[in-house]
């Protein structure tokens, strides 16, 4: 059994018990947190393979990106000035690259992806992309803990969505097996309505029953959809997804900003989780999603960063700061939603949105050994004595200050090195590969 020490940092535990210890220790034993406690009440006389110092680090849960495109991290910086959460911008400016692009130009842009959020804390995500063969080991190599959406667009194409569903089955069954026990399959319609028909989205819920995974798709970016439903079904858009039998699996949905209302509390009964994306939806010229009204309805809120073309980043610590703005700008409120409120939606929010509650989103023992350590001697944090450190989280540091990543016992950033990606390498890679796609897209003429 491998063991390791934290001692003397500042620990979050987070959860249930919400304890925090100003000079506190965690034990690590294989891939789960063995103790928690004051530094006081550590029994002197064991002997860790490996022991570190924390003092001037806080250690504190791993975050939950709960809504990413990792393999679109190829696209930063080609949708400037564009929305992506309308059908034309999307076509537009995303969809046409993709058309000509090739399946090996997608792994360099997700070893990129899963670095930055390494980088900057995250240590689950759940992402929602096609390509999802080409994905699935670089996330593995990565040691992230991911939920990994295959993802479906038909555009009412009868071939595509024959083909698509039989590769997301493909899928399902591979991945079903896999055996890093950290990465689960998931099913994505890309956006309900839009581009996935109701046949479509029935066959893709069959999909999640048989291989007992939930649904992560888009919605209510717009009143897009419910105007749909409202004029083809005579409900909304919430009401036809429960009549379609669609929530008797777990639904992650992305954005969640035009939802009506009146659908809140029927949402709130069933194991659906809105995933807020604000810095995605405040570039595109969108709404804020109702994050108190949701809450205060009983809806799991977690919290994403999208696809970094319309962010265009995958710090977490920055978008946790824009909920927390956007909650106080929106309700006219100041201090809308507490500090801690926001931490616990990038943390237990995202467990629960992956039914991974039980096993991550706080420092207890017993739970997955998924943790950070951000380092207090940096900027945004002072003063130390009076700066409440769920305050400076949200409100005055980001990514930046992490210093060590750990997944499930194993470390993937050690004093800001990563240890299991090559980044430059990857950067390098990635180079190359987006000015082939530009060659592609020339040839293509599009
Ligand atoms: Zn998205």
């Amino acid at each position: 059994m491998m063991t390791t020490l934290l001692n003397g940092g500042m620990v979050l535990c987070l959860g249930q018990a919400d304890r925090v210890f100003d000079r506190g220790y965690v034990v690590v034993e294989d891939d789960r947190i063995a103790a928690v406690g004051d530094v006081a009440e550590l029994p002197a006389s064991r002997v860790y393979d490996q022991e570190i110092d924390c003092r001037d680090r806080l250690i504190m849960p791993g975050l939950v990106n709960a809504h990413t495109h990792t393999p679109m991290t190829l696209f930063r910086g080609q949708a400037e000035g564009v929305s992506l959460l309308t059908m034309d911008g999307w076509y537009n400016t995303i969809r046409v690259l993709e058309l000509v692009m090739t399946p090996d130009i997608v792994p360099a842009s997700v070893a990129v992806a899963c670095a930055e959020m390494i980088r900057t804390g995250t240590t689950t995500f759940a992402d929602q992309y096609f390509y999802m063969e080409q994905v699935t080991p670089v996330v593995a190599q990565s040691g992230l803990r991911a939920a990994l959406a295959y993802g479906v667009v038909e555009l009412g194409d009868p071939a595509a969505q024959a083909r698509e569903l039989e590769r997301l089955d493909a899928f399902l069954e591979d991945i079903g097996t896999h055996p890093s026990g950290r990465l689960k399959g998931w099913v994505g319609p890309h956006a309900f309505f839009v581009d996935n028909s109701v046949e479509t989205m029935a066959r893709e819920r069959l999909l999640a029953r048989k291989y007992d995974t939930g649904l992560h798709i888009h919605i209510s970016t717009t009143s897009e959809e419910d105007d749909y439903c409202r004029a083809h079904f005579g409900m909304t858009a919430a009401r036809k997804m429960d009549d379609l039998g669609m929530f008797d699996q777990p639904v992650m949905a992305a954005h969640a900003i035009t939802i009506p209302q009146e659908d809140w509390h029927l949402l709130a009964t069933k194991p659906f989780t809105a995933v807020v994306a604000p810095s995605a939806c405040m570039r595109a010229g969108a709404d804020a999603a109702p994050v108190v009204g949701m809450r205060a309805a009983g809806i799991n809120v977690a919290i994403g960063t999208d696809n970094v073309c319309n962010n265009n980043d995958y710090d977490l610590f920055l978008e946790m700061r824009l909920v927390a703005k956007l909650a106080s700008f929106r309700e006219k409120v100041p201090g809308a939603l507490l500090a801690r409120d926001v931490i616990e939606m990038a943390t237990a929010g995202g467990a629960r949105a992956l039914g991974l509650e039980n096993e991550i989103g706080e420092l207890t023992p017993g739970k997955k050994a998924d943790l950070i350590l951000l380092d207090r001697t940096g900027i945004g944090w002072a003063p130390l004595p009076t700066n409440d450190p769920f305050t400076a989280l949200v409100y005055s540091v980001n990514g930046s200050s992490v210093t060590d990543t750990m997944v499930n016992g194993q470390w993937l950033l050690r004093d800001r090195q990563w240890t299991t990606l090559d980044y430059p390498a990857a950067v390098r890679q990635q180079g190359e590969d987006v000015r082939r796609l530009m060659r592609l897209r020339q040839q293509a003429g599009v």
